[in-house]
Parts: structure tokens; C-alpha cells; sequence
């Protein structure tokens, strides 16, 4: 497995396994690297010969508030588990490689980023598009896999490829879980035990709507009532629960019906953590079983 450290080598990198006749598939991650992102690789090698797995903590993507300085990083832990998992390159620059002095562009992507996360993380999803923009654009990647466990990224990753023409394939993969359910996190790190246990309401809220979906319910209101009860109940603080059109992310009304299809996302917070997940009733498996 190479390791690369600067943008000259990963780019290098890439241009040699295509001209050897591979196709090039991206993960990118922030690190602190567990069994949801493992399974990324693996979706990756599905459609690639050539896995590239990016390590960076992208500074632009955290609100001056967040928890950039104390993000968990495991560098060792992080490569030992991607040569085991038969990556073929990891790229780990320093910031100063990926922001030159003098950097001046974003990329913003408009009204998906309007929902749910966006409000309450102002530049978030610019700071994500830019970087992702400048991955694609040093490995050109085939194929990129982005975990569902950030429903909103995917989505905006996806209208990024093809508003901008980016000839990669984006794909999503599902959400790895924890035993009990709890969707796995590098910030699941920061829980102390106590906490460990009220986290579970979050996926405890989303099969209740779920189940209730599955029933026939398609009332907005009473779903997002379903899953909004528990989180409220075990979480310092809810960010949001609402229920959305599953391509759109537009939140529907307490009186709308929901289609066939429909997300329930939610983001809370224990402490200083904020957790998200979702799913998409009428396509996923409810987190827990009824
Ligand atoms: P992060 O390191 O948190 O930026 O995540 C890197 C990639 O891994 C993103 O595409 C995430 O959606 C994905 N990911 C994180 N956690 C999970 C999970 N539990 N299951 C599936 N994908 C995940």
C-alpha cells in the first residue's frame, strides 16, 4: 500500500494505475477509520482495481464552535486498517498542501444544502464540496463512495457531479451499525458510557417511524412525532427530526403525506456531541427490529 503525502504524489499515483489500465475508486474520509468505513473500501473494490482512500480533516468544513481541534486522529490505527482491507494508496496531506496561501475558491452548492444540516452548520457544505471538488480533481476518479449515514452529503455530492459534468459515478453505501444499532461514528469516541446508552434513542426514534411506516402510516406529522418522541426524551438537545422527500430533502409539513419513499433524518447532541442519522422508510430495513 503507498502512502502519499502531497497532492504531486497522489495525482502521480492515479495517472500510473489508469495508464496500467485500472480503474480508479475514491473513499474519502477524515479519519479515526471504523467498520462503516471499511465498508466503503469494500464498495469501492465492487467497481475498482485501484482503491484510494483519502485521510484529511478538513478545517473548512467545521464552524468556528465545532470540534476540529479535538477530532479524534489515529493515523497508525488508520493505515494498519486499510492495508488490511487491501487499499492500494492512502492519501494523508497536511493542510498546507490542500490550502495554499492565497486559496480564494468554494464551491457551494445551492438549495439541498438548505435543509436539515445546513441551517445549523453555516459553510459546511461548501467547505465539503470544495474539498471533495479538489479530490476528484487530483485522482479523476471512475467511481467515489460516500456512506448514507450523511444523507445530506450524498445528496449533495451527487448534484455537485452533475451540475459540474464531473465524470465520476457516485454511489452511496449503507449505514454500518453498531451491534445494538447505534450507527457507527468516529465521534461515537467522545461518548462517555453514560451517554452510549441515550445515543441508541436516536435509531430507537427512526424505527418507530419506520414501523409506523411499515403500518401504513404516510401522515408526515404523526411520523416525525414517532421519531422525534425518544431523541427528545434521552438528548441534551435536538438539532432537528423532520421528515423529507428523500431526493429533494425538502421537509414536509406536519399535514402533507409522505410518498412510497420517504427519509426521517435526525441530528442531536449529548454534550458537546452531535449525532446524526436516518432512513429511508419504504427502502431501508427499520435500524431496529419491531
Ligand atoms: P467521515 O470520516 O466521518 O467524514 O466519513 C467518511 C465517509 O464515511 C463518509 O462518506 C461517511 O458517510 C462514511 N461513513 C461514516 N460513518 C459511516 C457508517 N456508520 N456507515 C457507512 N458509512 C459511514
Amino acid at each position: 500500500m503507498k502512502l502519499l503525502p502531497t497532492r504531486a504524489e497522489l495525482a502521480r499515483a492515479c495517472d500510473e494505475a489508469r495508464a496500467s489500465g485500472h480503474r480508479v475508486g475514491l473513499v474519502p474520509t477524515m479519519g479515526a477509520l471504523h467498520d462503516g468505513h471499511l465498508s466503503l473500501v469494500d464498495a469501492a473494490r465492487a467497481h475498482a482495481s485501484f482503491v484510494v482512500v483519502t485521510i484529511f480533516v478538513n478545517p473548512t468544513q467545521f464552524g468556528p464552535h465545532e470540534d476540529l481541534a479535538r477530532y479524534p486522529r489515529d493515523l497508525d490505527g488508520d493505515l494498519a486498517r486499510c492495508a488490511a482491507r487491501g487499499v492500494d494508496a492512502v492519501f494523508v496531506p497536511a493542510e498546507s498542501e490542500m490550502y495554499a496561501p492565497g486559496h480564494a475558491t468554494t464551491v457551494h452548492v445551492a438549495r439541498i444544502t438548505e435543509t436539515l444540516c445546513g441551517p445549523q452548520r453555516p459553510g459546511h457544505f461548501d467547505g465539503v464540496a470544495t474539498i471533495v471538488t479538489k479530490l476528484f480533481a487530483l485522482t479523476a476518479p471512475c467511481d467515489a463512495i460516500f456512506g448514507r449515514k450523511d444523507y445530506q452529503q450524498l445528496a449533495v455530492i451527487r448534484r455537485l457531479a452533475t451540475d459540474l459534468d464531473l465524470r465520476v459515478g457516485v454511489h452511496g453505501a449503507p449505514i454500518v451499525r453498531e451491534p445494538d444499532g447505534l450507527a457507527m461514528s468516529s465521534r461515537n469516541r467522545y461518548l462517555a458510557p453514560s451517554d452510549r446508552a441515550r445515543a441508541l434513542a436516536l435509531a430507537r426514534g427512526l424505527s418507530a417511524a419506520s414501523h409506523a411506516f411499515e403500518a401504513g402510516e404516510r401522515r408526515a406529522g404523526i411520523l416525525r412525532d414517532r421519531a422525534h418522541a425518544p431523541v427528545l426524551a434521552a438528548f441534551d438537545r435536538v438539532d432537528y427530526v423532520d421528515v423529507c422527500d428523500p431526493e429533494t430533502l425538502r421537509v414536509l409539513g406536519a399535514d402533507e403525506t409522505t410518498g412510497e419513499r420517504a427519509l426521517v433524518a435526525a441530528a442531536a447532541r449529548l454534550g458537546g456531541t452531535r449525532l446524526i442519522d436516518n432512513v429511508v422508510m419504504g427502502e431501508e430495513k427499520p435500524p431496529l427490529a419491531g
